[in-house]
């Protein structure tokens, strides 16, 4: 599944429509410190937003700001006309408390879609809400290759807030029976098996192995860790590939559709914004 090529899609397609907005699109994204990863991940939102469109608004406090400093900011931007996203790069150094700043955000300016309110309407089906970034990306890629979700068996692997409860819950909305499993699971070979669709979305090399995958099942790898100067995802790829009807690389796969969905939301915040008659 050729994620590069869908994320490009959507983002000619969000340009198409940022274009016809009385303003472009302001995204304000908060970098807290210099953590070598997160600099690479600001650097390419700015790439994005550049091709979809959005002005985007970079935001570096140093690692000693303070939490007060970094909240200051947040009601800032929250008040600020010209921005219509808000996102903080995660994770926060040591010291911050990242649910209070996570919180502080408006939930009309929630594109990352971590906030409580966001979250809740999520669960809750009743939106229109944003939609966190790398579960809609996820789903996105099973529209895209016409993956019918209803009655399907949907393991994912991972229950965090920004990944797996999500996107159990997505799955849930497509009719899908769902599994969760997490670390104190026991015996994950034996639910990974049982899977139509296999998502995994933990950070472990190597972890989902090809015993672990019925032929035929859609793999979808979340997981990205470096090895060495590699990226690599948790599924084993080259023998998986062969028995499974289709599986996401890594890299090329769920990261660009992550990116490509924070732009459709950033988007929506703006869309909305002049909705309600700004
Ligand atoms: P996290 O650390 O918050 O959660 C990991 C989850 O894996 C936990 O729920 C934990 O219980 C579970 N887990 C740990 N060991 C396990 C095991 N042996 N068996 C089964 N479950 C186990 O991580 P996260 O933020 O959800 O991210 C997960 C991975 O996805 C990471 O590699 C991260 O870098 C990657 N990620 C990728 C994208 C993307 O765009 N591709 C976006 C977000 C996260």
């Amino acid at each position: 599944m050729d994620g590069n090529a869908l994320a490009k899609q959507v983002r000619i397609s969000v340009k198409k429509q940022t274009a016809l907005l009385p303003q472009p699109p302001g995204l304000a994204v908060i970098q807290v410190g210099d953590n070598p990863a997160s600099m690479v991940y600001v650097a390419n939102k700015r790439r994005d937003c550049e091709k979809c469109g959005i002005i985007s608004h970079a935001h570096l406090l140093a690692e000693d700001a303070g939490q007060d400093t970094l909240l200051e900011l947040i009601r800032r931007l929250n008040a600020q006309a010209d921005v219509h996203g808000i996102l903080v790069q995660l994770p926060l150094p040591k010291g911050y408390n990242a649910d209070a700043v996570i919180q502080a955000i408006s939930p009309e300016k929630d594109v990352d879609a971590f906030h409580a309110l966001t979250m809740g309407k999520l669960y809750l089906n009743c939106g229109p809400a944003f939609e966190p970034c790398t579960p809609a990306g996820v789903i996105a890629l099973l529209d895209r290759y016409e993956i019918d979700l209803r009655g399907k068996h949907c393991v994912v692997v991972g229950r965090s807030n920004i990944v797996g409860k999500p996107m159990g819950t997505m799955l849930l909305h497509r009719h899908a029976t769902v599994t969760i499993c997490h670390g104190s699971t026991v015996d994950l070979p034996s639910h990974t098996r049982q899977a139509d669709v296999l998502i995994s979305a933990v950070g472990k090399a190597g972890l989902i192995t090809t015993d672990m995958v019925k032929p035929g099942a859609v793999v979808i790898d979340v997981g990205i860790n470096r090895v060495g100067d590699k990226i690599h995802g948790d599924v084993d790829f080259e023998p998986i590939e062969k028995t499974a009807s289709f599986i996401t690389p890594v890299p090329g796969g769920v990261g660009p559709m992550t990116r490509a969905m924070l732009m459709k939301n950033t988007l929506k915040a703006a869309q909305d914004y002049f909705m309600r008659g700004n």
